[in-house]
């Protein structure tokens, strides 16, 4: 997809500070952080939002999910996480490739404002 700042980050385009990939998703730190664990899970196929998901490609939320539960293991969220997705304009999202923000090491408010 051109013009899609995440595509491009899965394409090695744009660096990202990467933590995990696979066949599916590609997971890397957050330029923003909003706690001190912050980072996005997105699948390597361009969907736009999670309004654009279908029976046939939704399968890849389902495997986000599972990798987002091995990489909180493995970075110690022992504690918990929130798993966020923004959704459209008024949902706040800015970016648009599906994505999954995960926020662990503090403790998050609700409900956000
Ligand atoms: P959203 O507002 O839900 O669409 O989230 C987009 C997220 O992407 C924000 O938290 C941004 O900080 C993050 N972001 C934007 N550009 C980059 C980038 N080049 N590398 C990593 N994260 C980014
Ligand atoms: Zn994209």
């Amino acid at each position: 997809m051109e013009d899609c700042l995440f595509c491009k980050i899965i394409a090695g385009e744009i660096s990202s500070n990467k933590i995990y990939e696979d066949e599916q998703c590609y997971a890397f730190y957050d330029i923003d952080p909003q706690a001190p664990a912050h980072f996005l899970v997105v699948p390597k196929a361009h969907i736009g939002s999670a309004d654009e998901l279908t029976e046939e490609n939704a399968g890849v939320v389902a495997h986000i999910f599972l990798v987002i539960r091995k990489l909180a293991k493995d970075l110690g969220l022992e504690n918990g996480y929130r798993i966020v997705n923004n959704c459209g304009k008024d949902g706040g999202q800015t970016v648009g490739h599906l994505h999954f923000h995960v926020l662990g090491k503090r403790c998050l408010a609700w409900p956000p404002g």
